[in-house]
């Protein structure tokens, strides 16, 4: 569809297509919006005829009297939409009903003090503004005789002088007044007090043009109820009724909550991660720890072994086992027992500290693994292993706790090393008499009993 520039040749070059004129300024209805294109209900309504009927139209926006004038000579085809008057009778012939439109009285707030028929008698000082050559135009001077009335061309220099406190008031449609109210920071100032008349919005021709307007008229039937009642509450409803700010604000309170779930989504998400952290440690903990003695577990000491043997300038391997375990279990009980293993866990570690390991592999069963001391180093571990459970103070009848331990003592590391040299040497201690420790130094790794006889 062409859009027209303010003046465009009738229909004579293409009998099919309409220039419809109208206001400039009259806002919903009809207007030239910010990009210089014309816009309103009127033009949403014309929009709908032409792609219904296939007819081309074009918009003739101009001041209101001009639009009159445009249809009387010929410039237009069709004024977009009007109220009918005696006096426009005369040279116009109308269609049929557009819309209705209710024409109220509106007032400065600060003149309420004085009741508005006496404000409107014109004993008082009373500006009333009207767009030249509207209905309303005529009637303010019809009613309001004594009143000083000022003309404007439209509806937007009658507001905007309103709103600057030119005139006390002025009449307008109230579909008019509202969009310019919800649209302007000053809308609070004016206040409807009166409504004057109703009336319906009608497209007309120039008088005689009897083919067009039944045309129009049948073009108009085309155009359904609903797609009618489509275009109104746009504009009723988005431009009129709500605020102009209302969707920056709707949006941006959108945003915040975008943005404010997504945060709390990242505090929820990091919060619950340290959780699964602090989660995923403990269960490291109790699955490396033994629960009685607090030392490594079998398994993870078996786990630390081989690469601890394998990667390093010497290892020495210690076993102990607690002397006469069945018989302190049988006179005192499992769980004192129990206390026992503690005890002895508790004063080994004092002796066997990081980055030495020391596990608790069996029943009343410990082994050590520490890498690189020298022979007396591991000499003055076994003592000091041994003598640290022997001083411990367990029972009030003097009963002491002691360990055989067999420390084997290897010069070069290996990943064959195993517990076995070291197992032997503790039996070797328990065989002697038990509560000492027997040491022997290797090598290299000495032949296992199976690789003896291959
Ligand atoms: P030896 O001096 O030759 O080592 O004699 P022993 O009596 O200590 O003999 P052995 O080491 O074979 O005995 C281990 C006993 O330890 C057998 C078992 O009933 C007991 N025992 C194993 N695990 C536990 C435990 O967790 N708590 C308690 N209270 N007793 C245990
Ligand atoms: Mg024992
Ligand atoms: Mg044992």
């Amino acid at each position: 569809m062409f859009v027209a520039p303010l003046y465009a040749s009738a229909h004579q070059n293409n009998p099919e297509s309409l220039v419809i004129a109208n206001s400039k300024a009259w806002k919903p209805f009809s207007f030239i919006n910010e990009n210089g294109q014309p816009d309103g209900i009127l033009v949403d309504y014309w929009r709908e005829y032409s792609r219904m009927t296939g007819t081309p139209v074009t918009f003739l926006l101009v001041d209101w009297n001009e639009s009159l004038q445009a249809v009387k000579d010929g410039r237009a085809d069709v004024h977009g939409g009007l109220l009918w008057s005696r006096e426009r009778d005369v040279y116009l012939d109308y269609g049929q009903s557009i819309m209705r439109v209710e024409t109220q009285l509106f007032i400065n707030r600060n003149r309420l003090n004085i009741d508005v028929a006496e404000l409107l008698s014109g004993k008082h000082s009373f500006v009333l503004g009207v767009v030249e050559g509207g209905i309303e135009h005529s009637f303010a001077i019809e009613s309001y005789p004594n009143v000083a009335v000022i003309t404007f061309d439209n509806n937007a220099d009658m507001i905007a002088a309103a709103f600057k406190g030119e005139i006390d008031g002025f009449i307008a449609e109230r579909q008019v007044a509202h969009f310019y109210f919800h649209s302007s920071k000053a809308n609070l100032q004016f206040t409807s007090v009166k409504h004057l008349y109703s009336g319906l919005l009608r497209p007309a021709t120039s008088q005689g043009h009897h083919d067009l307007l039944t045309r129009l008229m049948h073009g108009m039937a085309s155009v359904s109820n609903e797609s009618k009642q489509k275009i109104f509450s746009r504009w009723m409803y988005i431009e009129t009724v709500y605020p102009n700010y209302l969707i920056p604000i709707l949006t941006a309170a959108f945003v915040i909550a975008v943005f404010s779930y997504m945060i709390l989504l990242r505090i929820t998400v990091r919060s619950k991660t340290k959780e699964l952290e602090k989660a995923n440690s403990e269960l490291k903990y109790l699955s490396e720890t033994d629960q009685l003695t607090g030392l490594s577990n079998r398994y993870h000491f078996y786990s630390q072994f081989s690469n601890r043997v394998a990667n390093n300038d010497s290892v020495c391997i210690m076993l102990f086992d607690i002397d006469d375990f069945k018989t302190i279990n049988d006179t005192y009980g499992h769980q004192v027992g129990d206390v026992v293993i503690r005890s002895v866990g508790q004063a080994a570690l004092k002796v066997i500290k990081s980055p030495h390991l020391i596990g608790r592999i069996g029943g009343e069963e410990f082994a050590v693994v520490c890498t690189n001391i020298d022979i007396a180093q591991a000499k003055s571990l076994s003592e000091r292993l041994c003598h640290s459970i022997r001083a411990l103070v367990l029972f009030e009848d003097q009963t002491r706790v002691t360990v055989s331990l067999g420390c084997a003592y290897y010069h070069i590391a290996s990943a064959d090393i195993s517990l076995s040299e070291a197992d032997s040497l503790m039996y070797q201690a328990k065989a002697k008499g038990k509560d000492q420790f027997v040491l022997a130094q290797y090598w290299q790794l000495p032949l296992h009993d199976n690789e003896k006889t291959a």
